[in-house]
Formats: C-alpha cells, structure tokens, sequence
C-alpha cells in the first residue's frame, strides 16, 4: 500500500478539483442588453414608479415570485442587507432579543444587533446542523420578538416547530435560505417557510449574479415595509402614506439591473445546478458511509437537502484520531476538505466584549438585568462539540465535479482509512 502523504508518501490527487462556473453565455448576453439600454439601474428613492426599480428588476422579482410561490419578491444587493431589512420589517427594536443560531455565517446575528436587538443563541441539532427548536424553546422570554432560523448547508431547519412555537408567543420567523435555494420542506421551498425568507446571489453561493438577494413574504404589510427599507424609507413614507414609522429610516440596498439579468438567467439554471449537488451527495455517502466512525449527512423525510456544503461527522473514539490530524492527512492527499465550519458566532469579539454600536456596550446594555443572554464558552454544547471535534466538510458537491473527481475523492478517505493506526 502506498504510504500517506502526510508521512513522506505521495499524494493520491496531484490536480486541484474543478470550480464551480455557472456564468455562460446567455449572463453575457443578457449583460449585454442591459449596457446597451444604458440604464444600469433605474431606482429613485421617491414615491414614483421608480420606487419599485427598473424593468429586470421587477421582472426578476415576478419570476422569483412564480418559481417559489410567494406572493412577494424584494430584490436587494446582498442577502446580508435582506436579513437586516428582515429584522427591521419585523419591528425589532433595542433591547428586543432575537433567537439565532450560532453556527451560520456572521450576518445572520448582526442583523439583530443593526437594531439593537440581542442575539440569543439556542443551540442546533447534530443531526442536520440547523436550529433545534427544543433549545429555541427554552430560548424564549418575554423580550423576544423574533427568530432567524438558518436552512444550514441547504437542509431545511424544523420549520413546522419552530412555526409552533412562534404561533405560541406570537414571534416573527425568518428564515435565512442564503445556502438553500431550491431545498424543500415537506412539499414546499426553503425560504418560504417562515413570515420572511431570504436568499443570496453571492458568487459563492449556488446561483449567483456577484453580490445579491432576494426577500421573500406572503405577507403584503411586511413586503411594503421590506421596500422602504431597501430605498430610503424615510423620504418615502409621507407621500405613501405609510403610518407606522417604526423602523421605516431607510438604507440603499437596491440591486442594478445588470444583477437582476444575470439573477433571471441564473434561476432558470438553478433546477439543473441542484441536481448533479444532490447526485454527487449520494455518491460521496454511498462510499463514505462506510468507513468506521463517519456519518454522512442526514435528508430528513419529505425534505429536499440543497447540498451546498458536504458536512460529515466524525467519531474519533472509533478510530483513536482526532479529526484534526485526520483531516490533515486528508488534505495532504489533495482533498479539499476542512474541519469545522465558522467559529459559533458568540465567541466572535463583539460579544465576547459586548461592543456593537458605539463604546458603551449598545445593544447589550438593554439586557434584562435579571436574565441577560450569555455568550459564554459552553452555552451551545452542540455547537461546540460539532465545530471543535466532529464536523468536517466539503465544497465538491456541485455541478462541475466529475465521476473521477467524486472516486479520487473517495479513495482518499479509503486510502487514509486504512492507515488510520499510522495516525493514531
Ligand atoms: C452567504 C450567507 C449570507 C450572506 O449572504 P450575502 O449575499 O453574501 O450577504 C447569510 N447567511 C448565510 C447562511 C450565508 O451562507
């Protein structure tokens, strides 16, 4: 057997995988048109027409409206500034608290805080990485007022009992669907499942058009108050006679014309880029689910995964291997593979120090005396215990990767498998 790289052999992958390309000719052509028509964006933060932005704009808002089935569409030009317009739209105001979860990307919990809302973090379920709405229950106090729910990985949260418990203390739901497009839930689309979904265009993500998002509600209050706060709000809200002013001070979150083209193109595609994630999934958990101590990623019944992160867990006590040397042999193979995902965002500085806005500790100041939140290391065991010790995962899943890719893959975990006692 050739001995591992990581102990003075070569490694089985010498060629960096492919890269995931979902810009084609018909972006380009699209593009084109736009910078022909010369008008780049056609916005004016006035109740007028142009309110509501330029033709592709809209149009790409009615077809996200008729893909997904929801009643609104609110374009904007990230999916951060749609959670932020979420959490406002929500009226969460200072000292409200605000349920997230801590492992997700920062955004989600910032949004609170842009507010003055208070993150509580309420731990998340080892199984699928999402919310766990055990935890979010005992999360609740009279101070909530809304939760953000993360479709982690592009699985879908616990949306039913997390809809629940928000019926019970009458909470607004956001649902953060920036990794989930095109997941399902039990018949319907991640994103559409709680008061306001929102999705990301960023390059990264699993269609995009640069940088860009998109809201989504059924509910007509919520969707008027999503508009004014993506245009300038406040010099809007008299001429439209907008009565409730909370929250309405509004931002430039507006999306151009030349995103909104590459969006339309980009969702035609979103169906045949989703099923070669979800075909090289089944691959990678058909072989690796049979190595000792690895647990592929689980689909919950009647739910559709989005596949767009490959996340495993690891049990070191099966093999007598830490995942982080594990995972270091693994990479040395040339596998693209990393251990755990971002930090649980409590430990972040801001609140760890309990500094957000300004010097004196806004937000986190307004905490119930009695009952503040806690970051402290411990609060999300779950959390942690995925992040530090058992998570590692993969960005492969995706339409560019070949049969040969998804093999060498897999023959690199086999190949360091079975040399586990050289690790050890
Ligand atoms: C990418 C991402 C965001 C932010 O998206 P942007 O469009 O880059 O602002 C928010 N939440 C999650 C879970 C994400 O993965």
């Amino acid at each position: 057997m050739t001995p591992l790289a990581i102990k003075g052999g070569s490694p089985l992958r010498r060629t960096p995988f492919p890269t995931y390309v979902t810009i084609g000719e018909e972006e380009k052509k699209a593009v084109m048109a736009v910078l022909d028509s010369k008008v780049l964006s056609d916005f004016l933060g006035t109740w007028s027409p142009q309110f509501f932005g330029g033709a592709r704009v809209q149009q790409l808002e009615k077809e996200w409206c008729a893909y997904f089935r929801v009643k609104h569409s609110v374009s904007v030009n990230s999916a951060t500034s749609g959670l932020y317009a979420a959490v406002g739209a929500a009226g969460v105001g200072p000292g409200d608290e605000v349920i997230v979860s801590p492992y997700t990307m920062s955004a989600s919990a910032a949004a609170a805080l842009v507010y003055g809302g208070i993150p509580v973090f309420a731990d998340i379920s080892p199984e699928t990485f999402c919310l766990d709405p055990e935890s979010v229950r005992r999360c609740v106090t009279p101070r909530t007022r809304a939760i953000i729910v993360v479709d982690i990985f592009g699985h879908p949260a616990a949306m039913d009992e997390i809809m629940t418990i928000a019926r019970e203390h009458d909470l607004v739901v956001i649902e953060d669907a920036a990794q989930a497009p095109g997941a399902m839930y039990r018949g319907r689309y991640a994103g559409t499942l709680g008061h306001i979904g929102v999705f990301s265009l960023n390059y990264h993500k699993t269609i995009h058009c640069g940088e860009g998002g998109v809201i989504v509600t059924d509910d007509d209050s919520l969707a008027e108050r999503l508009q004014l706060i993506r245009n300038h709000g406040e010099t809007v809200v008299e001429a439209k006679g907008t009565v409730d002013l909370v929250n309405m001070i509004g931002f430039n979150y507006r999306m151009t014309e030349i995103e909104a083209t590459i969006a339309s193109e980009q969702l035609k595609k979103l169906e045949s880029l989703l099923v070669p994630r979800i075909a090289a999934a089944a691959y990678l958990t058909r072989r690796l689910g049979k190595l000792p101590g690895l647990t592929p990623p689980v689909t919950q019944p009647q739910t559709r995964h989005g596949f767009y992160v490959y996340a495993l867990r690891y049990d070191a006590a099966k093999t007598g291997v830490s995942r982080d040397k594990l995972v270091a042999a693994l990479k040395a193979e040339g596998l693209p593979i990393f251990p755990g995902y971002v930090r649980p965002i409590y430990l972040q500085p801001a609140y760890q120090k309990r500094i957000a806005l300004g010097r004196d500790g806004f937000p986190f100041n307004l905490a119930d005396a009695k009952n503040p939140p806690s970051y402290q290391r411990g609060i999300c065991p779950v959390t942690e215990r995925m992040h530090e010790q058992e998570l590692l995962y993969t960005n492969i899943c995706h339409a560019d990767i070949k049969e040969q890719d998804l093999e060498d893959f897999c023959a690199g975990f086999e190949k360091v498998f079975a040399q586990l006692h050289d690790l050890a």
